[in-house]
């Protein structure tokens, strides 16, 4: 496809090509039904099927156990931040939160209307994040009603590559690194991610929880914001975006093709080290915040000397069809985003265009 760039976006972010060409395809006569899939009502077999599909391939894809349940969700992450709480703080309760970055500090702020939640440990140094916390670092949670952290921290770079031991149920924002690498869903009570980054378009959020946490819930709420309500209905309570949750049936069994995740795994270590060897060639002109141990796989986060440099940098990438590197607003500096569906010849491209711009504008 000559048209198509390098897509470095954050998210929502690239999608593979296979699973659009699907849509595509499927579009206008889903099925032979003579309809498309956005038309078919959310209670009908065909629509059932896909959403079927869907949930089995999260299930078989992160080996998810009977013990946990899939829930297919509407509000992205943010709604998370608030139905965490709003489900399992009580007055009287505490929730501890581990905070290594800006999306940390957004659940925080949510759950802190809810009731007592607190920074529990920070890794906070001079308004920034340069690194998670190590296992020493971490506190035991002991007494709280869960813990929460998150996996990847989008806008920093920063990525754990353990999984904290805690004396509470543990909860995880993984919006940007579910998919990207094998887990442990038994280590934890609730998962959770909005798609737009590693799993499909926004407007679907995937929540893994442990069956016996989320039947702890608070019933004392509105129904729709009861983790039960959603997990008794198989998540269709109410009309699921189905349109949303078709694109994740497409771009999972895209996934499954390429081998699961322990295949995208190696492909994802591939291409982070690909990038953070050529930034490291040169370490006075392309600065990565990041602590080695801490480097995200899945957003590469640096600085060049001046921010007309950066500039310069994102201009000229445009040029050669290299899109989506510019940091986030609240950072600044460049940001790439390698999520599952970024190739690795885009990100040879991409590594080989920062050592001509280097060589060139810093000869
Ligand atoms: C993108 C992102 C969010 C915000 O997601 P929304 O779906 O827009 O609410 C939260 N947490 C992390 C880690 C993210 O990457």
């Amino acid at each position: 496809m000559a048209n198509r760039v390098h897509n470095f976006n954050p998210g929502p972010a690239a999608l593979p090509l296979p699973a659009l060409l699907r849509a595509q395809e499927e579009l206008l006569d889903f099925a032979g039904t003579g309809m498309s899939i956005l038309e078919h009502s959310h209670r009908g077999k065909e629509y059932e099927a896909v959403h079927q599909e869907a949930l089995g391939l999260i299930r078989s894809l992160l080996a998810v156990p009977e013990s946990h349940q899939i829930l297919l969700l509407q509000g992205g992450a943010h709604h998370q931040f608030a139905m965490i709480p709003m489900n399992f703080l009580r007055p009287g309760q505490r929730a501890d939160y581990l905070i290594t970055g800006s999306w940390g500090e957004r659940a925080l702020e949510e759950a802190q209307i809810v009731g007592h939640a607190r920074e529990a440990a920070s890794t906070r140094q001079d308004g920034t994040f340069r690194r998670t916390l190590r296992p020493n670092e971490i506190p035991s949670g002991e007494g709280a009603a869960y813990v929460h952290y998150t996996t990847n921290e989008t806008i920093h770079g920063v990525q754990f590559h353990h999984t904290p031991e805690v004396k509470a149920p543990l909860i995880a924002d993984m919006s940007s690194d579910l998919f990207s690498r094998p887990l442990e869903v038994a280590r934890f009570d609730l998962i959770y991610a909005g798609a737009q980054k590693n799993i499909g378009p926004s407007g679907v959020t995937v929540v893994i929880g442990r069956k016996s946490f989320l039947d702890g819930g608070r019933t004392d709420i509105p129904k729709y914001f009861r983790y039960t309500t959603h997990a008794a209905a198989e998540s269709l309570y109410n009309t699921a975006p189905t349109f949303a949750i078709y694109l994740v049936r497409n771009v999972l069994s895209w996934l499954e093709e390429q081998g699961g995740v322990a295949a995208i795994a190696r492909q994802n270590e591939e291409k982070a080290s690909l990038l953070y060897r050529a930034l490291d060639e040169d370490p006075d002109f392309f600065r990565v915040p990041v602590e080695r141990d801490s480097r995200s796989r899945m957003n590469v986060v640096f600085r060049l000397p001046t921010e007309a440099l950066e500039d310069r940098l994102v201009h000229e990438a445009k040029k050669r069809s290299l899109m989506g590197i510019k940091g986030h607003r609240s950072v600044g500096g460049i940001r790439v985003s390698l999520y599952n569906a970024v190739s690795l010849a885009s990100v040879e491209i991409l590594a080989q265009f920062l050592r001509d711009f280097r060589t060139q504008a810093w000869p």
